[in-house]
């Protein structure tokens, strides 16, 4: 039936119609609010190894308030009809795209208030070159049709309402060539053939789902079943490319297992019907994607190679973790919007590394983590993104994805859970949990749950880490004048030497204290609220031998200690503190050494102490300290340099070799891994230098020769003084390789080259070599002191090409990532020039800014801190006796 034209007359006085043929003003950031999604039916016909699809989508929707315009996001779609049904009928519509986002879909007259449903009949893309929205790859001669929309990309596959808090039933139906399978979200609820070779499967309604977690894959898959998984007994499977079940034997054995440990946590069972987990032969800026019932893996799910290692599959299980977590931690219950993406991903960092912890003590999860300080280099930046930050433009969404929302965020919830005790944190998730199934949630719902159950106040104090960038450093003076003993506390911001900022903020820090006295040792925390502050030692007997400020290395703050209680932390304390402990006191030496802090003397000084360490996680770090002086070295120094890092390591490096000695502890293995591919490169030992070269000509021959997880290690060592027929044979070798690890090691050879020329030949690999451009890009961002010029003027040459021809992620483009090539130098002349080349570019890359920003940033502060530590460095090298 037809509208009622009087009624339209009526309500158009209200609500003002677009003029036929007018540009239409689409939203900026978010979609308005006067119309939402009830639930979608899509229905599409898709055939790998074709460019184009066709779909329809019919979405049932509720108008709240006058309209003439629906907005929706859509990319790359071309729509063929739309229309509108309601009570009063169908109506034409047309659809407008506007901007690179949007469709708006308008009507002649204004739509009433009232359920309605949209219908739109369109075709779109499958890229060759993406590796998200919708996506296809070839493997062993057979096309695979994928999806990946986490953030902004399931846009690309149909038009729908894509933010995260329209969270509604989707129901699937894939039109496909009979001999193929095809995956969702759902288990099937029907399949049957229609003629010319096709089927059509239609897939169960989802429970409510946002945009981004819908998926499908469609190919010629083979599947591994596991054992049912959960409390529920859920069918579950490994989807791989054909022929490759035996590599999928890990991750099937271990699914049932780490689901178990999931519930047990979340007191809650598996949440979807089924637990398909697919992999996707080749992702670029992703490794895994959380889609309820179906995740999706790159290739490091399976074991290609005959020899698994035990190094992979504790990398293969965290990352399974971390992704089977948000079934529950941003599948059943979804962040709102994107700011609070940490809810998700932080999360699920933290919570994967913790079970695993537990369960794999000898894995030493905690104690490596305490040992990083990559989060913490890049939180002192006054570039650096909050935890919590703003979305001002589409190009933050994509920017959220970064190591402040995982690590930082992962390193806060743990510092807090250390403080209110693990019981307590978990019950706060737990109601969390129940409070929000099935729908949406925000960083104060969270917060609520945690005081409701640990107490007033730490949801308040937790929000000072999520609201303002950088973190604490925590100056801690032992004051035993006064009857009792006490702590005299004071913070500021950390800010590296040169840095611009301010360290004027104030966080309220839950610190947890360990300390000794005459009647054994102490244990207390307390929420530093304001910029100074003291501590009564409660209980203490006379003065403390010493006192440690960060129990169970779970502070996400740096301590400077007053230098007498920094000696007896350092010779009195540290034998007694656990290894994650002593490893968080050695991450703040190398803390200030890396960000030109302190004296160089002193940090390299600690390192060659604690360089022969019984722990290895330790030594590994003694070994960071001083590969961060790399980057201040200069060419006359170098060789003390190289011979300081032989004097600290040659021992051990020729002890342990390249290769590995049978029936070796899993540790001694891991500890060849950051030593002897270091002496053999900065060290300059020609002996290990030789040996590489030679064992990198045997493997290109013969790929069991050497252990996988070092494979990389030693191609790239044989490039150090690699000559060009090496460079030939590695370029060889990667025309001609199948197995994703394998290329990855023969990419990694081809990245570490140090001649310049031979850098010039492996940048030309980008254009017309035959080998996938997508793989080749840590030639372009793991370039070094020697080749980092000629990458500089590649990429100044070729800007627009390397911009169109790679592929962008989370909707930001490969420029915008560019910048970041020059993150390496360390002087003004270069500062100057990569602004002035990225400047005007600003405007037309989404997401340049802040890389730019955090680029330019990097530059000046390596430059503060060469000033700073350089003298101290060569004055510390001189004096080193020679060999
Ligand atoms: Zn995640």
């Amino acid at each position: 039936m037809a509208i009622n034209p009087k009624l339209l007359a009526g309500l158009a006085s209200l609500v003002l119609l677009p003029a036929a043929g007018a540009t239409l003003t689409p939203p900026k950031l978010r979609l308005p609010a006067d119309v939402h999604p009830s639930r979608y039916r899509v229905d599409l016909r898709l055939n790998p190894g074709e460019d184009r699809f066709s779909g329809s989508v019919e979405i049932d929707l509720a108008v709240t308030q006058q309209t003439s315009v629906i907005w929706l996001h859509a990319k790359a779609l071309q729509f063929v009809s739309v229309k509108l049904t309601s009570k009063d009928g169908e109506q034409a519509a047309i659809a407008q795209p506007a901007a690179d986002d949007f469709i708006g879909i308008t009507f002649d007259h204004v739509l009433a208030t009232g359920n309605a449903t949209l219908h739109l009949a369109y075709s779109g893309e499958i890229s060759r070159n993406l590796t998200d929205g919708i996506f296809q790859q070839q493997q062993g001669g057979d096309w695979y049709v994928f999806t990946k929309f986490e953030p902004v990309t399931a846009r690309r596959a149909f038009p729908c309402f894509d933010e995260p808090s329209f969270k509604v039933p989707w129901q699937l139906t894939l039109h496909v060539p009979e001999k193929l399978k095809a995956y969702s979200n759902t288990p099937v609820e029907e399949e049957h053939e229609e003629g010319n070779a096709g089927k059509v499967v239609r897939f169960q309604q989802t429970r409510p789902l946002p945009s981004y977690l819908v998926a499908f894959a469609v190919g010629p898959f083979d599947v591994v079943t596991t054992k049912p998984v959960g409390q529920n007994q859920v069918p579950s499977r490994i989807i791989v490319p054909r022929g490759r079940q035996s590599e999928a034997e890990y991750a099937a054995s271990v699914t049932p297992d780490l689901i178990a440990l999931l519930e047990r946590y979340y007191g809650t069972p598996y949440p979807y019907q089924k637990l398909d987990q697919v992999v996707v032969p080749l992702t670029t800026a992703w490794g895994a994607m959380e889609n309820a019932g179906l995740i999706a893996y790159g290739d490091f799910l399976l074991a290609p190679r005959k020899e698994d290692t035990e190094l992979r599959q504790r990398g293969r299980a965290n990352t399974m973790l971390h992704e089977m977590s948000h079934q529950w931690f941003g599948d059943l219950v979804t962040t709102s919007w994107w700011n609070d993406i940490w809810l998700n991903e932080a999360f699920a960092s933290w919570i994967a590394a913790k079970l695993l912890d537990e369960a794999h003590p000898d894995w030493k999860i905690r104690t490596e983590q305490a040992s990083r300080i990559g989060v913490l280099q890049l939180d002192s930046l006054t570039t650096a993104r909050k935890i919590r930050q703003p979305i001002e433009t589409p190009a933050d969404i994509g920017n959220a994805f970064d190591g402040i929302t995982y690590a930082k965020g992962s390193a806060v919830i743990g510092m807090f859970e250390n403080y209110v005790t693990a019981p307590v944190f978990q019950q706060a998730i737990r109601l969390y949990l129940s409070q929000h199934a099935w729908g949406n949630a925000r960083a104060e719902d969270l917060l609520l749950a945690l005081d409701s159950v640990a107490g007033p106040g730490v949801g308040a104090a937790f929000s000072t880490f999520l609201n303002q960038g950088g973190f604490p450093l925590i100056h801690v003076k032992l004051d035993c004048g006064k009857p009792a003993p006490e702590l005299q506390l004071s913070q500021e911001r950390f800010l590296p030497a040169g840095s611009e900022g301010s360290t004027d903020a104030v966080w309220q820090v839950p610190i947890c204290l360990t300390w000794q006295d005459a009647g054994g040792e102490h244990s207390q925390c307390k929420i530093l609220a304001k910029a100074q502050d003291s501590v009564p030692l409660a209980g203490a007997k006379g003065c403390p031998a010493w006192v440690f400020s960060d129990r169970n290395a779970a502070g996400y703050y740096a301590t400077t200690y007053d230098a007498k209680l920094f000696d007896d932390v350092a010779s009195v304390g540290l034998p007694k503190l656990k290894a994650a402990e002593r490893a968080a006191f050695l991450r703040g030496i190398e803390l200030n050494f890396s960000m030109g802090k302190g004296d160089a003397a002193t940090s390299l000084a600690a390192a060659q102490h604690f360089s022969h360490d019984p722990e290895r996680v330790i030594v590994d770090q003694t070994v960071d300290i001083v590969a961060s002086a790399d980057r201040l070295v200069e060419p006359e120094i170098r060789p003390n340099y190289a011979r300081f890092v032989r004097a600290l390591y040659a021992v051990r490096a020729h002890e342990l070799g390249w290769k590995p000695r049978p029936e070796e502890a899993e540790e001694t293995r891991l500890s060849r891994f950051a030593i002897v591919p270091f002496v053999a490169t900065e060290g300059e030992d020609a002996v290990l230098q030789s040996e590489a070269a030679e064992l990198a000509d045997a493997w290109l021959k013969d790929r069991g020769s050497l252990d996988e997880d070092i494979a990389g290690e030693v191609l790239a060592a044989a490039a150090v003084q690699g000559s060009k027929s090496y460079f030939d044979a590695l370029v060889q070798a990667a025309k001609t390789t199948k197995v994703k690890p394998e290329r990855d090691d023969i990419i990694d050879g081809l990245a570490s080259f140090r001649d310049p020329a031979i850098e010039k030949s492996a940048l030309q690999l980008f254009f017309e070599s035959g080998i996938d451009a997508r793989e080749l890009t840590p030639i372009l961002f793991g370039s070094n002191q020697k080749t980092r010029d000629a990458v500089w003027d590649f990429v100044r040459q070729n800007f627009d090409r390397l911009n169109t021809e790679l592929p962008s992620a989370r909707g930001i483009p490969f420029g915008s990532r560019l910048p970041l090539v020059t993150a390496g130098y360390c002087d003004d002349q270069h500062h100057d020039q990569v602004a002035a080349f990225f400047q005007d570019r600003i405007g037309s890359l989404p997401g340049l800014k802040r890389n730019l920003d955090n680029t330019l940033e990097r530059i000046r502060l390596c430059t503060a801190r060469a000033a700073a530590l350089k003298p101290g460095l060569i004055e510390f090298l001189k004096r080193q006796p020679a060999e």
